[in-house]
Parts: structure tokens; C-alpha cells; sequence
């Protein structure tokens, strides 16, 4: 499947729309849209590939990666998929909001079906398989496309980084063992599609994490 990236608000939040040829289904994966031209920009998208959004996707839920969960789920019609384990984050939308001084409305929103780790789901007949990742947030997951050959991580794994562990729910321990034995152990020709910044592979990051 076709990988479509969307750089969106002041965080430079990655939201990716994974779908196959045009007029097939798709997922939107963290829609962190904050701006209405952000808005606008994927959904041109989706009507040009005429796309059916099947499913939108959280790897977990910062304000930079649900701003627009609310929209996207009203605008499509599509359920809303994540960890229940990062409810306490919606609970805190408002809170986070202030936490980082933006100016933006954010509408609360409901998980319409709640992932846990090892379930799957296919896309356009391709397996989408939900990896717990916890530590940057209790409830971070990452989609694997083992025929995509692809890993979508949210804000867990980054080229050369990782994420941030100092918000509420975030524990570095338990962030390092979610990248070690959980995402490196993918094969080392997997790409690793990060919730900021450029995409980069396993075989890549391995060194950094070796004990
Ligand atoms: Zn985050």
C-alpha cells in the first residue's frame, strides 16, 4: 500500500493516509490536523484518489496526533481506533490544549473500537497488526503492514531519537523495552513511519539501542 504524508501544526505531526490504487480504501493514521487549510489538504487527497476511509487510526492520543479525530470521524463516517489505554489522554484534551499554549477548539471524541496488542485487521485485503508500545504514552500502539513491509510508530520510535517520556503516562523504561523487543525485532528491511520527522528503517536503529 501507498503511504500519503500530511505534515500538520506547530509540532510538525506526521498523519499518513494509507491506502491502495485510486478508488480503494484507506486509513488515516493520527490526524493531527489543527488548521482548517490542513484539513482541506487531506481531504483533497482523499477525493482526488477517490479514497473510502475505512478506518482512522491513533497510535496514541496527543492533542498533535487527535486534533482532528472528531472531524475526521464526523467527515467520513469511518470508526475511531485506538488503545484504551490512552483514554486518560482524551479525558485531558482541554489540558493539553493549555499545556501548550494553542489556540485551537478541540472536540472531544470516543474510541469506536478499542485496540489491543496482537489483534489484526485487514486493509484492501493487506493484514494491519497492532503492536503495544507503551512508554512514550500508556496506550501507544504501532500498526505493522507486514506486506507493506512497513511500521507506523507514532512517537515511539524516531530516525535517531525517541520519544519524550516526561508527559503524563510517559516512563523511559518501559519505552526502551517497547523499542527493543517490540519494534527492532521486526525484520531489519521494515521502514519505520514515524509521528515526526523522516522515515528511516530497523536495520538503521538497531545500533543505538544495543546493550
Ligand atoms: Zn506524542
Amino acid at each position: 500500500m501507498k503511504l500519503a504524508i500530511f505534515t500538520c501544526n506547530p509540532f510538525e505531526e506526521n498523519c499518513y493516509i494509507v491506502h491502495g490504487a485510486d478508488g480503494s480504501d484507506a486509513a488515516i493514521v493520527d490526524p493531527g490536523m489543527m488548521a482548517e487549510s490542513e484539513r482541506d489538504h487531506v481531504a483533497q487527497y482523499i477525493t482526488a484518489h477517490s479514497l473510502n476511509v475505512k478506518y482512522i487510526l491513533l497510535t496514541h492520543c496527543h492533542i498533535d496526533h487527535v486534533a482532528s479525530a472528531d472531524w475526521a470521524a464526523q467527515h467520513y463516517g469511518a470508526p475511531v481506533m485506538g488503545s484504551a489505554d490512552d483514554l486518560y489522554l482524551v479525558d485531558r484534551l482541554a489540558e493539553q490544549v493549555q499545556r501548550f499554549h494553542l489556540n485551537i477548539d478541540v472536540p472531544t471524541f470516543s474510541l469506536d473500537r478499542e485496540l489491543t496488542d496482537g489483534e489484526q485487521f485487514t486493509l484492501n485485503g493487506e493484514t494491519v497488526k497492532v503492536i503495544a508500545t507503551p512508554g512514550h504514552s500508556r496506550g501507544s500502539i504501532s500498526f505493522y503492514l507486514p506486506d507493506t513491509n512497513a511500521v507506523l510508530t507514532g512517537d515511539t520510535l524516531f530516525a535517531q531519537s525517541m520519544g519524550r517520556t516526561d508527559l503524563p503516562g510517559g516512563d523511559l523504561h518501559t519505552l526502551l523495552h517497547s523499542i527493543r523487543q517490540r519494534l527492532l525485532t521486526l525484520p531489519t528491511d521494515t521502514l519505520v513511519v514515524p509521528g515526526h520527522s523522516q522515515p528511516t528503517t530497523i536495520l538503521a536503529e538497531q545500533p543505538l539501542y544495543a546493550t
